[in-house]
């Protein structure tokens, strides 16, 4: 029997074969989940002046040393500053200016009272500024003033390249005035599903078929992942159905192919026949369970990765080989996927090959317990929506005694990484 691959050797494989895609500058409403292409340095300093974090009135401090409900402070109201108005009086010993919350501090001005520590209250003042306020306590330098620059100065590097932008991030951005930013492409990632007993859902079962349900399944998981899914829909098991199919990939300007189905050793799994005759089969078959019928390739330039057919094994595929090709074309540095340590419940047999089990996680007094969920056959996607987790079992194991420390990889936002 031909020695599998292994699971470590098919992604390196894989990822040697595929580039970051090339930057391009797009409007920054729809950069969410888009890496940055280059570094990202602060054009400006952030806040970009001093400013009041409070509604009340700016003063200097000096003046209020001595405040206290019992003898309070007066000083002459000169001006009144709301936000976005930017003060040019300066404020001289013995005054204050009604100031509000992200207003421009005036010059002169070293802290801020909050108006609940006078004697006024803004609602009884809505027009007409007042003239003299009496201020109750003291305040030090600086007090409830946010000052230039506290949260980023202009030059400091915000994000390196190589950074997905969150959506914390995009508000960052938008706060430094930035409106485009520079990004690797989104991959774009053909998909088919093959088989002829394939329906899509909607239309009437019929005998001897099944609905397809990897389609749309990876198509989620591509758009996630950070791709652009281009449904190319389902190809019958005939060569010329998956020859035609390969061919509107690379017209479809498709980064990578992605199928699932038909590279077996079957009759009809023809996916792989075509590749053979037509294109370049890279690797087939990989160590992995559930899996193994894996094959890359290129057809006229394109990278394929076609995905066994059983809904499990698709999914699997994906998050192991899939989803680091995507990472690599979106531009993100290649880090293995983080696990996370778990101790397993029940002793677990394996058969060698690396195995990606369907688990369930729990957590109890401080410990992270997983178990098996149910029955592993691939065919079986209820199993994987009951699991939240997946148990990874290495290379060579054949079993694990209950109590070890194991590997997982959370089914739960799984890829808000
Ligand atoms: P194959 O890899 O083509 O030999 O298919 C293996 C198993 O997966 C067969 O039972 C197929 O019917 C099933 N299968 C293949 N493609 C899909 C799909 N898109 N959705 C659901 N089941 C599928
Ligand atoms: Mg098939």
């Amino acid at each position: 029997m031909a020695v599998l691959l292994s699971v470590e050797e098919v992604i390196e494989r894989i990822l040697d074969q595929l580039k970051p895609l090339p930057p391009e500058t797009i409007p920054l409403d729809q950069a969410l989940g888009r890496v940055l292409a280059r570094p990202i340095v602060a054009p400006l300093d952030l806040p970009p002046f001093a400013n009041s974090s409070v509604d009340g009135f700016a003063v200097r401090a000096a003046d209020v040393s001595t405040a206290s409900p019992e003898h309070p402070v007066e000083l002459t109201v000169i001006a009144d500053i709301p936000a976005g108005v930017f003060p040019h009086i300066p404020l001289s010993a013995g005054c204050a200016a009604q100031i509000m919350t992200g207003a421009p501090l005036p010059d002169g001005a070293d802290a801020v009272v909050p108006v609940e520590h006078t004697n006024l209250s803004f609602q009884k003042v809505a027009h007409q500024p007042p003239s003299i306020v009496r201020i109750f306590t003291p305040v030090r330098p600086g007090d409830n003033i946010r000052p230039k620059g506290q949260d980023l100065t202009q030059g400091q590097l915000v994000f390196a390249a190589g950074h997905r932008l969150r959506p914390q991030d995009l508000g960052l951005l938008a706060a430094l005035g930035m409106s485009k930013v520079e990004v690797h492409g989104r991959p774009r990632i053909a998909l088919f599903s093959s088989g002829d007993e394939l329906l899509p859902p909607g239309s009437p079962l019929t005998p001897g078929k099944i609905y397809d349900s990897n389609r749309l399944m990876l198509r989620v998981l591509i758009e996630q992942t950070g791709g652009e899914a281009v449904d190319l829909g389902i190809v019958a098991d005939t060569l010329d159905a998956v020859h035609i199919v390969l061919n509107t990939a690379v017209e479809k300007r498709a980064n990578l192919l992605l199928s699932s189905g038909g590279v077996s050793v079957g009759t009809y799994d023809h996916v792989r026949g075509l590749m053979e005759r037509e294109g370049e089969v890279h690797l087939w078959r990989v160590n992995i369970r559930p899996g193994k019928p894996l094959l890359f390739g290129k057809y006229r330039g394109v990278p394929v990765l076609s995905l066994p057919g059983n809904p499990v094994s698709a999914f699997v595929g994906f998050l192991v080989f899939v989803r680091p090709a995507i990472y690599r074309m979106a531009g993100l540095p290649s880090a293995p996927v983080p696990v996370l340590k778990a101790t397993l419940e029940h002793a677990v047999e394996s058969d060698g090959r690396k195995s990606y089990l369907r688990a369930i996680v729990r957590h109890e007094r401080g410990e992270r317990l997983v178990r098996l969920a149910g029955h592993q056959g691939s065919g079986n996607l209820y199993g994987l929506v009951q699991a939240n987790a997946i148990l990874i079992v290495p290379a060579g194991v054949k079993s694990i005694a209950a109590g070890s420390e194991v590997e997982i990889w959370p089914l739960e936002n799984f890829l808000g990484q």
